[in-house]
């Protein structure tokens, strides 16, 4: 794998500023379509427009911070912002943002002009070191989980020059020069959820360096946590979207009946794609490549109108910025297409969900990637180190990675059979398993050659079987040289799963570099090293193997089994976000500075306030839909159907079926009239205590709410088309 970290701190090929200005649809007048490498990166601060536009030793200065991560050097913001501003007048921006991730989920921005008057009537353009450092928006409406007291709103966004400055484009063109910054309270404290990431990356790359030198590694000198996501989503016309108040409120559907036809066929995934969808992917795409983004597979997914795009992966903290601009544009691009982006984690029930699968690797500044297991696995010793490391971590706090991706979202997604159970293991193939076989035995000699697939037919080359196959039951799997989170809701941002697993995955290497240290001393020879080596592995293996699984995550078996082997099951969110405030995570995330005691527990109590907020907000979705469209048009129907059969009867014929349908009518419309009662009373309810509230939410309001779906999915199959208030499955899944 040939790394390249390119000037803008992300691993990806250097760009050319020549075509920067130039448009990139194709026309008449152009006799060549335009690359995507031409304007890939021209609408970042980053790569030669830099190198062009900044003196050298500023430049060197940034780039210092950028791929080497020292401390910014405040005296170079001047010329820096000044440099910027040009840049970005000359594309016709007029304002400029912080751009930052608060506990919402979402990106935030406040915009404000270059724009500043002289006095004397005339203005200029202004843009100033400090602006370009440091915001001081207003944090008391964002969510703080109490750390920012009311007396003192004040917030602070400050840059990240790691990740690169870029124009955000409107779909009319407009432009905002977006700076990512960090958000933090007066005090210091991480308000959003680039802080603890950036101290995350920090974390893991300094012990894992640990693990390197005690190795005998001499030449690494800084180590990289490297990011690729595959987000899922799905499209639905945008004039259906419209008509549908859960869909527009909560981005789901909150009652529907099963289509005719799902994805029985199975004829959706890596299906031809059609061409209005094929139109939208391309504009995202285009305007991905612009944000340097480099996204690379588009596909059909299972389900249909569901789909996927990916990128080529980079550094961490790029690709979760990367990520979060990819949903931005995911979703302002599907409306100039007629289109509404659905990126909720289950927007239709009885066909799948959508998730984002969370490829996580290591890097050295060399380029060598941590987790590539090379030729002969079993002397590779450093994998075998770092490979051990991981799975103790995924063993040691398998509840907080579970916490991790919990959501009320992602609740109707996990343990779904069509993703990944909410029991966390690791898959990690017939191979691996092989050779924890022998580390456990306290030897490695053989590792099982990955043997040449004969495809059956002379035409076809024989290509390699990979040595780890692909289990999609799993939702933390080894894919041969990186490892893919597959737990992750399509919706979340991937920064806090990211900060966990570097956190604690930091945590296992400094406690196997504590080990080795120990055991080895200086100028330990190299059979000295390997003896250590197999020792701690040895003692790794045995204690953590449990967390290992490669067979059928979906099973009921396994659900005994893992049961058994004492792994933690949470199967909704209320169950498991407490992981994130037992002692033991308290003392992971302060050990290694990524978030203190009052930072953790501001942030489970964020994410219990959300919890319940979502579950409120779909349950007053759902009653109001329930009350205003569905049961009217039941009470139509009833009417139609009480004047056919009184006609009838009027006119002499017996109709005992028309009179049984009737009455079996009448029924339904008075169960969804009850079970809407009881929904309304359960969200009426006030609890005041919030761990309780959450309690409250997933028994009392989901399953009154359940209740009530019930009903007005049965009527949705006898009430007449034209008296069905809302766009069915049917027409929201196709596609025209
Ligand atoms: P799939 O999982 O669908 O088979 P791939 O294995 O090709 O697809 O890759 C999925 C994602 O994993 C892509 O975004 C890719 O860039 C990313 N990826 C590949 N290698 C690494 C790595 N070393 N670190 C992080 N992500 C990686
Ligand atoms: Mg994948």
């Amino acid at each position: 794998m040939g790394l390249h970290r390119s000037a803008s701190g992300a691993l990806r090929p250097r760009m050319r500023e020549t075509n920067m200005n130039k448009p990139h649809t194709l026309s008449m007048e152009h006799d060549t379509a335009p690359r995507a490498s031409d304007y890939f990166g021209s609408l970042t601060f980053s790569g030669d427009v830099m190198l062009k536009r900044l003196p050298p030793d500023v430049f060197m200065n940034l780039q210092r911070t950028m791929r080497h991560n020292w401390q910014l050097d405040p005296s170079i913001a001047n010329t820096v912002a000044s440099a910027m501003k040009e840049w970005a007048l000359e594309h016709g921006a007029t304002h400029y943002c912080h751009w930052f991730q608060p506990l919402t989920g979402a990106t935030a921005e406040k915009h404000d002009a270059f724009l500043s008057p002289t006095g004397d009537g005339g203005a200029i353009e202004k843009f100033s070191g400090d602006a370009l450092i440091q915001g001081e928006p207003d944090a008391s409406s964002f969510p703080s989980g109490g750390i920012r007291d009311t007396y003192e709103a004040r917030g602070y966004t400050a840059w990240d020059a790691t990740s690169p400055v870029f124009l955000l484009r409107s779909s009319n063109g407009h432009k905002t020069l977006c700076i990512p910054t960090a958000f933090v309270s007066w005090t210091g404290e991480a308000l959003d959820q680039k802080t603890p990431l950036l101290r995350s990356i920090d974390a893991v790359s300094k012990q894992a360096l640990r693990v390197l030198r005690v190795l005998g590694d001499t030449t690494t000198s800084h180590v990289m946590a490297t990011l690729g996501c595959e987000q899922e989503y799905f499209l639905v016309d945008r004039n259906l979207f419209l008509k549908r108040l859960d869909l527009c409120v909560c981005g789901r559907t909150l009652i529907g009946t099963e289509p005719p036809k799902g994805q029985q066929l199975e004829d959706h995934y890596f299906g031809a794609i059609h061409e209005r969808v094929i139109a939208y992917m391309t504009e995202c795409e285009e305007r991905l490549f612009e944000l340097g983004i480099p996204v690379k597979t588009r596909h059909n997914e299972v389900a249909p109108g569901q789909y996927e795009i990916a990128p080529t992966f980079e550094l961490a903290n790029v690709a979760v910025d990367h990520q979060m601009a990819t949903m931005h544009v995911l979703r302002t691009v599907a409306r100039t297409h007629g289109f509404e982006c659905l990126l909720h984690e289950k927007p239709f029930a009885k066909v799948n969900g959508s998730g984002k699968h969370n490829n996580w690797s290591l890097s050295t500044d060399l380029g060598a990637n941590l987790f590539d297991p090379r030729d002969e696995t079993h002397t590779n010793m450093q994998f075998l180190v770092f490979l051990a490391a991981v799975i103790s971590a995924v063993d040691t706090h398998a509840d907080i990675l579970r916490a991790s991706i919990a959501s009320a979202h992602n609740d109707h997604r996990l343990g779904a059979n069509e993703a990944p159970p909410a029991i966390m293991s690791i898959y990690l193939g017939e191979m691996l398993d092989d050779i924890l076989d022998q580390l456990e035995r306290g030897e490695s000699k053989r590792s099982a050659k990955s043997v040449p697939m004969d495809l059956g037919a002379r035409t076809l080359p024989q290509i390699p079987r990979h040595t780890s196959d692909r289990n999609r039951t799993s939702p933390f799997a080894f894919t041969g040289n990186k490892f893919e989170f597959r737990a992750v809701g399509s919706s979340q941002s991937v920064a806090w799963p990211n900060t966990v697993l570097n956190t604690m995955i930091a945590q296992s290497f400094d406690a196997i570099a504590t080990e080795l240290e120990k055991k080895l001393g200086k100028g330990a020879t190299q059979a000295k090293r390997e003896a250590a080596v197999r020792t701690v592995l040895k003692d790794i293996v045995k204690e953590h193997r449990r967390v290992c699984f490669d067979g059928n995550g979906y099973s009921s078996d396994w659900h005994a089994e893992a049961k058994k082997r004492g792994l933690p099951n949470f199967p909704s969110t209320a169950e498991a976000l407490p992981a994130l405030v037992t002692k033991k995570a308290e003392k992971l995330f302060a050990s290694y500075g990524v978030l203190s005691k009052r930072e953790l527990h501001a942030r489970y109590e964020v994410q219990l306030e959300q919890y319940c907020k979502i579950v409120q907000i779909e349950g007053r979705t759902l009653s109001q839909m329930a009350w205003t469209q569905v049961l009217p048009a039941g009470w139509r129907t009833q009417g139609e159907l009480a004047d056919t059969v009184s006609g009838t009867q009027h006119a002499g014929i017996p109709c005992p079926e028309s009179e049984a349908a009737l009455s079996d009518l009448a029924r339904l419309v008075a169960a969804l009239r009850n079970s809407l009662a009881t929904l309304d009373e359960a969200i009426a309810s006030q609890v005041a205590d919030l761990e309780q509230r959450v309690g409250h939410c997933r028994t009392a309001v989901l399953s009154s709410m359940s209740k009530v779906r019930e009903c007005c999915d049965a009527l949705e199959r006898v009430v007449p088309a034209d008296l069905w208030p809302l766009p069915d499955y049917a027409a929201m899944l196709l596609v025209r």
